[in-house]
């Protein structure tokens, strides 16, 4: 463990670092776990755990990612697991049309958000660091690119509508990934992003064994509402943020009764419309266990 924090936040140049958490965290699938602090930045109140690997560009380009969080790298395997989530992400795109857009996924894997909105869209880029799905996504007609980087000489400026679902919480540098986002962006362009919320209310009332499961190696920055409209603010954009919960009661039950998750596999422990309340009260206090964001370059 580490007894002092010196590196500077990326979203707010603090050096200022308090101890969040210190202990087991989450090592891929539950169950596995190795010691290490998080640390929460004084002034923005973005956490971090700096990582185990010396260079996680290398890491997400290798299959040891997908292995580590108990998956294969290969397309199938990840349709299989991602496929019906993708309806699910569909619906923040409402009121934005795709038809005849732009649109990119940022952190893409298999592409399976990219399928369901190929059919609309002019173009559907996928930028995806794991080299072993792009043949298998330009296969399927996406132009397939391995960075930021390597997409922005093609297309700077020219994305109408991007979407990064739970990638911006694995990355290096967070401002540095928004900045190069937002190159990207048309000027009314939209990027929709997703990431586990640090508001989440269960950290709050199951203490230690879900604070264990919350982080995670593989996760090096934690966000709220307040440091992602920081981080985007300070990359030339605004920030609307949007609540999502997505499991229900009886998985929150189970982490107080037992100190461990159910996910959705139980149902609606006291019925459905008892868990759509539970569901949008935790929304409505920004204690979900998700946090989308809106963030458009500034006018
Ligand atoms: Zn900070």
């Amino acid at each position: 463990m580490q007894s002092a924090m010196i590196q500077m936040c990326p979203i707010c140049n603090s050096t200022e670092w308090k101890i969040e958490y210190e202990g087991p965290v989450r090592d891929g699938v539950f169950g596995k776990y190795d010691d290490g602090t998080v640390w929460r930045c004084i002034d923005c109140g973005v956490s971090h755990l700096p990582p185990r690997q010396s260079n996680l560009e290398d890491y997400y380009q290798s299959d040891e990612y997908r292995e580590d969080v108990g998956e294969k790298a290969d397309p199938q395997d990840f349709f299989s697991r991602h496929d019906d989530e993708q309806f699910d992400k569909a619906r923040f795109l409402k009121g934005t049309s795709i038809r005849g857009k732009v649109i990119a996924d940022i952190g893409c894997a298999g592409g399976s958000f990219l399928d369901v909105a190929k059919g609309l869209a002019e173009t559907s880029i996928a930028i995806e660091p794991g080299k072993s799905y792009h043949a298998s996504l330009r296969e399927r007609g996406h132009r397939a690119y391995s960075s930021l980087a390597a997409a922005s000489e093609e297309w700077a400026g020219k994305v109408d509508v991007a979407v990064c679902f739970s990638v911006i919480e694995h990355v290096n540098d967070p401002v540095e990934f928004l900045t190069s986002i937002g190159h990207l962006l048309k000027p009314d362009g939209v990027l929709v992003l997703s990431t586990p919320n640090h508001r989440d209310a269960l950290l709050e009332f199951s203490g230690d064994p879900y604070r264990s499961f919350f982080y995670r190696w593989v996760h090096p920055w934690y966000f709220d509402e307040d440091c992602l409209r920081s981080a985007s603010i300070k990359c030339g954009m605004t920030f609307e943020p949007h609540y999502v919960q997505r499991f229900g009661f009886a998985n929150f039950a189970a982490w107080l009764r037992d100190g461990k998750p159910t996910g959705n596999d139980h149902g609606a422990a006291l019925g459905s419309v008892f868990d759509d309340v539970w569901k949008s009260t935790l929304e409505s206090q920004k204690k979900s266990d998700y946090l989308y964001g809106f963030c458009r370059p500034a006018v």
